[in-house]
């Protein structure tokens, strides 16, 4: 890749975009508890996290299994308490060919912390992982969006700390700026280059949406999900790599008090839904007999 033609961070356009052709399609999974989540005093301290329930280990084997069986490979951000907590999961995955990458080491926004305890928080989780994967940890996501814009100070200390790319920004406002680049492209730091992966963004009710993560990708058809997901990997110019970040082992974010729920919403069974092709339905399978008959009369006619 050539250097970027314009170091200015002002505008999307001062980013080189990173091209794909066609893009490939990127499942990632932040490996995380249901009470790891930001802006809440009871669930966001982690001193209060032995009083929870835990469902990691059940619901990481279900979805590593079902990984396994739809033989699709993924990245795992992992938070740095889960990797100490549930070291044997950390390397299953990476044995089982996933790529692991940092998430945090106690789910605390970046954006809350000093640039040194940054720099700490990130060193620390790399070689955390780095030890239990037995490989090089290039990629970070942000807990909560909590990288806001390219010229957020998060680059440059991911660069400075040895990663290569992040996933954490997204075009949609409240969670990230409306004029972040919606594709992938390569951010300049004076450290290196730090590579950007955002989520798969459209139009829908009147405004712009995630649809390669969070809240749409969990709810909306995976049919509709799929034609969105084509027409970004086909239509020039050629698209972004995306990430799809619903498929969690655990209770989505924000819902840990409705446990009967998120627990439908978020398990393995998505995961298995959306990666495995649907078998016929009834309905189908009774047109298909349908059309065969039809086709056997007009044959005797
Ligand atoms: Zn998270």
């Amino acid at each position: 890749m050539s250097a970027p033609s314009r170091s200015s961070a002002e505008s999307p356009e001062a980013f080189e975009p990173l091209r794909f052709d066609p893009a490939p399609l990127a499942l990632t999974i932040d490996f995380e508890e249901w009470f790891c989540i930001c802006g809440d005093e009871h669930y966001s301290d982690p001193r209060n996290w032995d009083r929870f329930e835990e469902t990691m280990e059940r619901s990481a084997d279900e979805l590593l299994e079902r990984l396994a069986a739809a033989g699709v490979r993924a990245t795992f951000f992992v938070l740095g308490w889960i990797a100490r907590r549930y070291p044997s999961l950390v390397r299953r995955a990476a044995a089982e060919g996933h790529e692991i990458a940092f998430h945090g080491m106690t789910h605390r926004r970046c954006d809350e912390m000093t640039p040194d305890e940054l720099r700490r928080d990130l060193r620390e989780g790399k070689a955390l992982l780095e030890d239990l994967a037995g490989a090089a940890v290039a990629g970070f996501r942000a807990p909560e969006w909590s990288v806001r814009s390219p010229e957020d100070a998060v680059f440059p200390a991911l660069a400075e700390c040895g990663y290569r790319y992040d996933a954490s920004l997204t075009s949609i406002p409240i969670l990230g700026r409306p004029g972040n680049p919606p594709r992938a492209f390569v951010a300049p730091t004076p450290a290196g280059r730090i590579a950007e992966f955002p989520p798969l963004t459209g139009r829908g009710w009147g405004q712009t949406v995630n649809f390669g993560g969070g809240w749409a990708f969990r709810r909306l058809p995976w049919r509709r999900d799929q034609g969105r997901f084509r027409k970004s990997r086909l239509s020039p110019p050629p698209p972004m790599q995306r990430r799809a970040r619903a498929v969690r082992p655990h209770r989505p974010h924000r819902q840990p008090l409705l446990p009967a729920k998120p627990a439908r919403r978020a398990s393995p069974q998505t995961a298995r839904r959306r990666l495995r092709p649907r078998a016929p339905s009834q309905t189908q399978t009774r047109r298909q007999a349908r059309c065969r008959a039809r086709a056997r009369m007009q044959k005797h006619m």
